[in-house]
């Protein structure tokens, strides 16, 4: 309820508009995103590697709708691979990349002309060959230097395409991964078909809860229908041969992981956080031995981004709108208009059933990153 009348609030242009002139929103963007270009990127990259932790970066912005902006995209992220290359920072996978397939060109209106928002999403022909076109050379590029590339799973209209992209890249590159959401109902479904795909040659999957406004045809509702979702497909990732990424900061669902990953070969499974996000957990899971990646973004794009990290945090959010009525805050000069998806909200409680917590995580934090092969 909170988070749909969130959705409502900030898909405003004018309250995004007061919301990025406001000092206070500047100052959360700096928690959540390593800074505006690839050299903030680099350097934050380069951090966190010191400090024992794997990387994937994300340029953000989403929804491209012409196919100039899709290409600078592409180029900037593969500007952004040399870099860290230059850096020594991908040998081995230890930072790779995150993509968005709208950002690269999913939702290119078709050439009949018909907006893609009135067809579903990732219906166009033209778009889908785009974003697997722009995907590819950046996996190409990211090969060169070493490393890998992800491909982010967006709202429910877009996840036919992407894990489609995903699957023909593979065939080149096959580390390149997939993402998958919990929230979603047909993702169980989904993750049987990835987990089995290929059987020795089972992708990279990262499973999260999904951060969209989903309706409830498409997707479950219940943050404890979500969570017995999530309980269930990393389950499933866990037993196969696959390589799961388990990006969530619920500690119950890091233990059932923790839990599940005894079982596995040693180094075969990595955690993933946002940066900023539980930052303490993300260290001592690391320091346990086990293998750690964080999510972060970078660029000017932020407010979608931010906005989902809030839906997530109402605490956050509050102090934020506080803000705006604070001096200062209310008559900041607006930033630029745009769309922006929305994120869940995280309840006060829900119940899940969790093994007990084991003694030690498998991992291979501590040691050089071997990154999955396949
Ligand atoms: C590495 C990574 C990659 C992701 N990629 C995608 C993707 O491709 N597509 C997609 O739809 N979603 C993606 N997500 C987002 C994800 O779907 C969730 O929206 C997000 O992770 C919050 O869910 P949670 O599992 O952490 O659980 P929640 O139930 O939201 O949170 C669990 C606990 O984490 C802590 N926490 C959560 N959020 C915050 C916050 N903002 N500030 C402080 N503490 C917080 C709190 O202690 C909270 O109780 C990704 C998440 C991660 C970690």
């Amino acid at each position: 309820m909170l988070r749909r009348a969130l959705m409502a609030a900030a898909a405003s242009d004018q309250i995004r508009g007061l919301l990025t002139g406001t000092p206070a929103a500047r100052a959360m963007v700096a928690r959540y995103v390593a800074g505006d270009n690839a050299s903030d990127a680099v350097r934050v990259a380069r951090e966190l590697r010191a400090a024992g932790l794997l990387v994937t970066l994300d340029y953000l912005g989403e929804d491209t709708k012409d196919a100039l902006r899709a290409a600078a995209v592409r180029t900037e992220y593969i500007t952004l691979l040399e870099k860290l290359q230059a850096d020594g920072l991908t040998a081995d996978g230890a930072v790779e990349v995150s993509v968005k397939p709208t950002a690269v060109g999913l939702l290119l209106p078709s050439p009949d002309g018909a907006p893609p928002r009135a067809r579903q999403a990732g219906d166009s022909a033209a778009g889908e060959r785009l974003a697997f076109e722009n995907i590819e050379r950046i996996a190409a590029a990211a090969d060169a230097a070493g490393t890998t590339v992800t491909i982010d799973a967006e709202d429910h209209r877009t996840t036919d395409a992407s894990l489609r992209i995903a699957g023909r890249l593979r065939e080149r590159y096959p580390s390149v991964g997939s993402v998958v959401q919990a929230s979603l109902r047909r993702t169980e479904t989904d993750v049987r078909a990835l987990a089995t795909a290929g059987s020795d040659d089972a992708p990279r999957v990262r499973l999260c809860k999904g951060a969209y406004n989903e309706p409830v045809s498409e997707a479950f509702t219940d943050p404890h229908e979500i969570d017995k979702s999530f309980a269930r497909c990393l389950r499933v990732l866990m037993e196969g041969p696959g390589y799961p990424m388990v990006a969530t900061h619920d500690p119950r669902l890091v233990r059932i992981a923790a839990a599940l990953g005894l079982a596995r070969p040693f180094g075969s499974f990595e955690y993933q956080m946002l940066y900023g996000i539980r930052a303490d957990e993300q260290a001592r899971l690391a320091a346990s031995g086990a293998s750690v990646r964080v999510y972060v973004p970078y660029g000017g794009d932020w407010y979608g981004y931010l906005v989902r990290r809030l839906a997530e945090r109402p605490a956050s959010l509050g102090l934020l709108l506080r803000s705006l009525y604070s001096p200062g805050g209310k008559h900041q000069p607006p930033g630029p208009p745009g769309r922006a998806p929305f994120g869940r909200v995280t309840p006060a409680s829900r119940r899940l059933v969790v093994p007990p917590a084991p003694r030690s995580v498998r991992g291979n934090a501590g040691r050089p990153t071997k990154p999955p092969t396949r």
